[in-house]
């Protein structure tokens, strides 16, 4: 136990996580659908939205297909995918990547294909401190 704190950094886009859900309706039982706003059977909604992870995204696992999801801090829905680099201790050397941030954000645009979330502003080389008490 105690206070832990390293240096993270993700090389990939920020987004709200929010905006790694959508809303999807389904049916609200598994009796017959009836045209009433209630189930006549259960009185559960006959059709009800959820908020669901947008294709790809498993928050789980902290994953987006093949990039990490990196949350930064507790209280915050500010969250990364794309390359994490951290975890390194104090005494720990320096990663060489095999990759270069044009390679991630060329891979991150295909993978974001079709959701609209791709924003060349919110890609960047993001730096932040991981602390753990
Ligand atoms: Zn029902």
């Amino acid at each position: 136990m105690g206070y832990n704190a390293y240096a993270c950094v993700v090389v990939g886009l920020q987004l709200k996580e929010r905006q790694l859900y959508h809303d999807v309706s389904r049916r609200g039982c598994d009796h017959r659908e009836t045209s009433f706003a209630y189930c006549p059977g259960c009185g559960k909604a006959t059709r009800e939205t959820y908020s669901d992870p947008i294709e790809g995204y498993e928050p789980d696992d902290l994953r987006f297909k093949d990039f990490d999801a990196v949350m930064s801090g507790q209280e915050s829905d500010t969250i990364y995918i794309g390359r994490e680099l951290c975890r390194l201790g104090s005494r720990d050397d320096a990663q060489r990547v095999s990759w270069t941030p044009e390679d991630v954000a060329a891979e991150l645009q295909c993978a974001l294909r079709g959701t609209g979330l791709w924003a060349p502003e919110k890609f960047s080389v993001w730096v932040f401190l991981y602390e753990s008490y």
